[in-house]
This record gives structure tokens, C-alpha cells and sequence, in this order.
């Protein structure tokens, strides 16, 4: 019960939910430019995939770091 009822909690992780959907839709539209062969968009995708990831990775670390500020790590944050 250490991080259930905290807004910090709360609000971080749904920051890095909606950051890891982000980093999905872009891997996706960049899939689905490399199968069609769309030479033109893949180097904008590509760049837009390497920032939700950069986004996304930090959104995860800050929540994974704010929890560690509880003082318990056993609720399995890192899966
Ligand atoms: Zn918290």
C-alpha cells in the first residue's frame, strides 16, 4: 500500500502509459511505411520512433524513480 493512493503514482504512470502507446503507434507507422516501401516517410518515422522511445524510456525511469522514493520496491515495478 506503499505507492496505491499516491497521485505522484498515479499521475507518472499514466504519463508513461500514454508515452509506451505513443512509442506502439509510431513502431507501427513505421512498419507499416517500410512494408509498403515508402521511402519518403521512413526517415521522418524512424525519427519520430527514436524520440517516443527516448520519451517513453524516460517517462518509465521517472516513475520507477518516484516509486524507489517510497521505500519499498516489492510491488514489481520493473516488470
Ligand atoms: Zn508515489
Amino acid at each position: 500500500m506503499h505507492s496505491e493512493g499516491c497521485p505522484l503514482c498515479r499521475a507518472l504512470l499514466d504519463r508513461a502509459s500514454s508515452e509506451i502507446l505513443r512509442h506502439i503507434r509510431a513502431v507501427g507507422q513505421l512498419d507499416w511505411a517500410l512494408a509498403r516501401g515508402d521511402t519518403e516517410l521512413i526517415p521522418a518515422l524512424e525519427m519520430a520512433v527514436k524520440e517516443a522511445s527516448l520519451c517513453r524510456e524516460e517517462a518509465v525511469a521517472r516513475y520507477k524513480y518516484h516509486q524507489g522514493t517510497h521505500g519499498a520496491n516489492e510491488s514489481g515495478a520493473s516488470a
